[in-house]
């Protein structure tokens, strides 16, 4: 009795921790299980010479004010009965998209776009604003299985390759599970929550985020057991029954939620080689460098820049080991706190993409030479980013050489510490949009299920408890 539960959690990411307590609120007895030792997955935080770090957190997408019924953010309060100020969010300042010296800025107020656009590419805003109305409208179902293709769409419609690249590098970047392209449903996804809704960040990070959603399902009598990994998930007659664990033991369920990817789900029912669904193969290197100063001092204004270089944006996975030539800066330091909050220090975080087979050949031939490649690509992204940025502002002063710190993460590290394959962030391009797997009392939620990013996670594990374990009438 004791080792038997109405629902099980593999995974204790945004996902799983929604998900647990969506159905902790309705009385049932749930565990999550996670591998790690802290919960927050793909975004989670550690410590680090004293300082804390978050492993990913950029911004919070699908930021909208209080009051806004239909929006995700609004729903995601409601549906965990968590007010809003557990988040303790504050908006970006203004964010830029910087493609070969061009640039165009948005902020959480969508006509600040609109008259960029209006700017810069007066021939083409007709087109831009019969696309914005197009994506308002936009209500094709989400789980239909055919691709469609947003790279047709927008060149038909804008006409502009420039305004084009311009409107995708972030989706690319905050949500691309694919190259060079990515699904219209799930484009207008992206763009309704970075550009109609907005970006913020809670004060503290996601530390914030995760202690409140932690908080809420412990309050709630949910259990969750850390440091415990499931070894194999028990099919006996095309349904589930439980989990083995790395441990020996055996856990029994009603309900079995999966938030750790769609392969690697069909792992652990020994059933990987039964579908056609190849892992994702997208993934980053992130750097974090600790400034002395404080970037605003300096003269620098944006939240994040999205930049490529080249005349055409890349978004795929580059030959060596990371693509310099584009990527995100994020200056978390830019988030409009007020005036009386400031974080402690300087910051500065870089993303790539980068090549997850040549980072893995790299640590097996020789542990030195990984760490060596880690520390001068950290170091050669950090003077990427301090360039780009005194293009940006010619007049701002010049910051100290000396960094208080840098730290640098590959795709091996994101593979090693939460199981995705590859160490993709936005999992396989096919998603399961039903979140229904083949075989009973199994369903998945997360990345793959594809909802996308923090919000989108947690909005991803509400979905599946309501529809597919509480009764119909919670959706
Ligand atoms: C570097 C980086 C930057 C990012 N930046 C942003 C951002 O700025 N904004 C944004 O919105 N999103 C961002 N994301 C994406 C966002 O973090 C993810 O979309 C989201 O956290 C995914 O949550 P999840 O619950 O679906 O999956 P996960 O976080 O992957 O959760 C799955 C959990 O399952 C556990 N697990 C795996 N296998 C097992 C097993 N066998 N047994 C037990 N437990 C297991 C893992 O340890 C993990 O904790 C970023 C991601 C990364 C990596």
């Amino acid at each position: 009795m004791e080792n038997k539960y109405s629902s099980i959690i593999i995974g204790a990411g945004m996902s799983g921790l929604a998900a647990g307590i969506r159905l902790a609120q309705y009385g049932k007895r749930v565990l999550i299980l996670e591998k790690h030792h802290v919960v927050g997955g793909l975004n989670s935080f550690y410590n680090r010479l004293g300082r804390k770090f978050d492993v990913g957190l950029h911004a919070i997408t699908n930021f909208v004010r209080q009051g806004i019924k239909q929006s995700p953010l609004n729903r995601l309060f409601r549906q965990l009965r968590i007010t809003r100020e557990l988040f303790d969010l504050y908006e970006q300042n203004v964010s830029r998209i910087l493609i070969h010296g061009e640039s165009l800025c948005f902020t959480n107020d969508f006509s600040f776009l609109e008259q960029q656009v209006a700017e810069h590419f007066p021939q083409r805003i007709d087109a831009f604003r019969n696309l914005v109305e197009h994506i308002r409208n936009d209500n094709s179902p989400t789980d239909k299985p055919s691709f469609l293709s947003a790279r047709r769409i927008l060149e038909e419609r804008l006409q502009c390759p420039r305004l084009e690249d311009m409107l995708l590098m972030p989706i690319f970047f905050y949500g691309g599970s694919q190259e060079e392209d990515i699904d219209w449903c799930t484009f207008v996804i992206l763009f309704r929550s970075i550009f109609l809704e907005g970006l913020a960040r809670p004060f503290e990070g996601i530390r914030r985020i995760l202690t409140t959603l932690t908080r809420r399902f412990m309050e709630l009598g949910g259990e969750r057991r850390m440091r415990c990994t499931v070894d194999k998930i028990d099919i006996r007659d095309q349904k589930a029954h439980g989990v083995f664990l790395h441990d020996g033991s055996y856990m029994s369920a009603d309900h079995i939620i999966s938030s750790i990817g769609h392969v690697e789900t069909m792992k652990l029912c020994d059933a990987a080689d039964t579908v056609s669904v190849q892992p994702g193969k997208l993934s980053f290197c992130d750097a974090i460098a600790v400034l002395k100063e404080e970037p605003r001092d300096l003269g620098w204004e944006d939240t994040i820049v999205f930049f490529e270089e080249r005349e055409r944006i890349q978004y795929r996975q580059p030959q060596g080991l990371l693509d310099t030539c584009s990527g995100t800066i994020c200056i978390p330091n830019n988030y409009n706190y007020g005036l009386d909050r400031k974080l402690p220090d300087g910051i500065l975080r870089i993303s790539h993409t980068a090549n997850t087979d040549q980072w893995k050949a790299l640590l097996k031939e020789n542990f030195q030479h990984y760490s060596r490649a880690k520390k001068e690509q950290a170091l050669a992204m950090f003077e990427k980013a301090k360039s780009l940025m005194q293009s940006i502002y010619p007049a701002s002063r010049a910051f100290s050489p000396h960094l208080l710190d840098l730290d640098f993460f590959t795709p091996h590290t994101i593979e090693h510490f939460t199981g995705h394959i590859n160490g993709s962030i936005y999992g396989t391009p096919h998603k399961v949009r039903s979140g229904k797997l083949p075989f009973e009392n199994l369903y998945l939620c997360g990345t793959d299920h594809g909802y996308s990013g923090i919000i989108g996670s947690m909005m991803s594990g509400i979905a599946i408890a309501n529809s597919h374990i509480l009764s119909p009438s919670h959706s």
